[in-house]
């Protein structure tokens, strides 16, 4: 029998300590004003979440990024305003790909 267990059960820190962490105040949100479409504004085609928002005979049309590309150069013609907010898509799937 030679078998083991290496190093002692006493854990050191075990015990005794409290780290409490502290209440960072979050920041304000400059981006509010920014971006306006939420998760509960939908596309119009697909139901799927808007990041764009088109405005065509004072109707607002939404749509997600796969149909604003689609629909883009027919809506652009006739939209009067035209609310782009696809780059949060691109943002939010950069910030998932960041490990270090
Ligand atoms: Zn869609």
């Amino acid at each position: 029998m030679t078998r083991r267990r290496g190093g002692t059960a006493h854990d050191p820190v075990e015990g005794g300590l409290t780290t409490t962490a502290a209440p960072t105040p979050a920041p304000a949100t400059e981006t509010a004003a920014e971006f306006r479409l939420t998760a509960m504004d939908r596309c119009d085609s697909c139901r799927a979440q808007a990041y764009v928002a088109a405005e065509v005979n004072g109707t607002e049309l939404l749509f997600c990024a796969h149909h604003a590309r689609k629909y883009e150069v027919k809506l652009r013609a006739v939209a009067t305003t035209w609310h782009d907010e696809t780059a949060r898509l691109e943002e939010e799937q950069t910030r998932v790909g960041i490990s270090a």
